[in-house]
């Protein structure tokens, strides 16, 4: 059986827009690694009638609920009051508790006030869970076959008690096996001919390894996820199939896990000893600021051209006013001059060339908007791959910077 949670964000800042829920973000994802499903997860403001009423319906869905916020001095700060009603108790002082603020206080030389002491009254039923990082513990209630744990709101006070207290209490006591994901990275090609593309291997994946499609801008992530009784096993097992899938999907393939793409190219670089140098037009400079991003960068980067206007082609990088008069500046010719231009104005190795229509003015029908020439040259050849990218001006800005850094992985890197 799965063991399942709720999570229950309280604060009407939450509500308001102020404040992004980021804690219920974190917690499932740690959840996730621990193999406890996230069933729900319930939004709601400073309101009792309303707190109550999630309290018990979360009770009724899952094994465990979650709560963050409201736990602090203030009157808005309801919920741990609204455990004890909800639970029937009263309150006991906890003198160690009350100790620790006391100390805390002390050094910024505060005085407790007895508003503050209330932090160290907690609902009779309750196991208190230390706070190494701030003055309201956090709480763990078992009643009923339900485990509901209360913490802070803020977000490192959160993570540091679900980290040391609740986590390894959690683990102890719904502890079922495992679950491992494994993530692998394309580029260049989209999720239907993907799928079209791995539709055998993908049909005959065993029951415990489930396949996810993720597009995020640009890119589609595969991901696997197995479950299972032995994390070395069920690695074991989702790296064969890895292997047994890459050859079809190489071509596409330019990392795993938490790599990106920038970062594999620099790699890529480093490793065959080459520089690189761009020249850029409808990216702005956009390609070299993901460049440099990775640390190290240095290493191999030369630098880049921003060459926004016709006069700057002309006089920065060579191109011709005959192909940028004939063509337009949009085009096969102006990119491979532009390329050609940089890799010996910067004297690299490599280069990559932009230039596009971004819009969302300047299209024709012959080049409508996201219509984008990118180049590459190095010592033996220089050739040019014209892309036609929808949507707005950011999209197509960032989609034509990562179809150029995978340009130097296809004719540097894949064989
Ligand atoms: P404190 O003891 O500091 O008063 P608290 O439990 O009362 O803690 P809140 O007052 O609800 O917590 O929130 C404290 C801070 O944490 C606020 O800045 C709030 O915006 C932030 N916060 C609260 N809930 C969340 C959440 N779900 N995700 C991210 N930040 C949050
Ligand atoms: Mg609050």
């Amino acid at each position: 059986m799965t063991t399942t949670a709720e999570i229950i964000s309280i604060g009407d800042e939450l509500l308001y827009g102020q404040t992004l829920d980021t804690n219920a973000h974190w917690i499932s994802h740690k959840l996730d690694e621990y193999n406890i499903k996230v069933f729900q997860r319930t939004t709601i403001g400073d309101d009792a009638d309303q707190i109550l009423n999630a309290f018990a319906t979360a009770a009724e869905r899952v094994d465990i609920v979650l709560i963050t916020g409201g736990l602090g001095p203030t009157k808005d700060d309801l919920t741990k009051s609204l455990l004890a009603e909800y639970f029937g108790v009263g309150m006991v002082r906890h003198e160690e508790v009350l100790r620790d603020i006391t100390l805390l206080f002390a050094k910024a030389s505060r005085e407790v006030t007895a508003l503050n002491a209330q932090q160290a009254d907690l609902p009779a039923n309750c196991q208190k869970i230390t706070n190494p990082v701030g003055t309201a513990p956090g709480m763990w209630f078992y009643e009923n076959n339900t485990v509901f744990v209360a913490m802070p709101g803020v977000p490192y006070e959160m993570k540091s008690i679900m980290t040391q207290g609740i986590l390894p209490k959690l683990h102890e006591m719904f502890s079922k096996g495992v679950l491992h994901h494994h993530i692998i990275k394309t580029i260049g090609i989209t999720e239907s001919s993907l799928s079209d593309l791995i539709e055998d291997w993908e049909v005959n994946l065993p029951n415990h390894i489930k396949l996810a499609y993720l597009p995020t801008k640009g890119q589609v992530k595969l991901r696997m996820t197995g479950s299972g009784d032995n994390l070395n096993t069920l690695k074991q097992e989702i790296d064969a199939l890895k292997m047994a899938i890459m050859p079809k999907i190489a071509k596409y393939v330019y990392g795993f896990g938490t790599d990106s793409l920038e970062g594999v190219i620099g790699q890529l670089l480093n490793n065959n000893n080459l520089t690189l140098a761009t020249a850029e037009s409808c990216t702005g400079g956009y390609l070299a600021h993901m460049i440099t991003s990775v640390p190290g960068s240095s290493r191999y980067f030369k630098g880049s051209v921003i060459a926004y206007s016709n006069e700057v082609k002309i006089t920065q990088l060579g191109v011709s006013t005959e192909d940028l008069k004939q063509q337009g500046a949009v085009s096969e010719e102006v990119a491979k001059a532009m390329a050609e231009g940089v890799r010996k104005e910067l004297n690299a190795d490599i280069a990559i060339a932009t230039t596009g229509i971004a819009g969302p003015d300047g299209g024709t029908a012959e080049k409508p908007v996201g219509t984008v020439w990118i180049a590459y040259s190095d010592k033996h050849k220089t050739l040019a791959k014209k892309f036609n990218f929808s949507r707005d001006r950011t999209f197509i800005v960032h989609w034509s910077a990562l179809a150029a850094l995978n340009m130097i992985r296809l004719n540097v890197g894949v064989k």
